[in-house]
């Protein structure tokens, strides 16, 4: 299933379910220093109607 996910900061990324959860969990250790799940990673990305 392809998602997109829109952060806080401005970034965001459109990509199939598993490479999207991997990228936003790196984004987030990296850009804010957060550690997510991959269900806090789901609940925050939103599916797409082209996927
Ligand atoms: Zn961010």
């Amino acid at each position: 299933m392809q998602m997109v996910l829109e952060c806080e900061c401005g970034w965001s990324l459109q990509g199939p379910e598993d490479a999207l959860v991997e990228a936003t969990r790196q984004h987030a250790r990296e850009a804010h220093g957060m550690d997510l799940t991959r269900e806090q990673v789901l609940a925050a990305a939103t599916p797409t109607e082209t996927g």
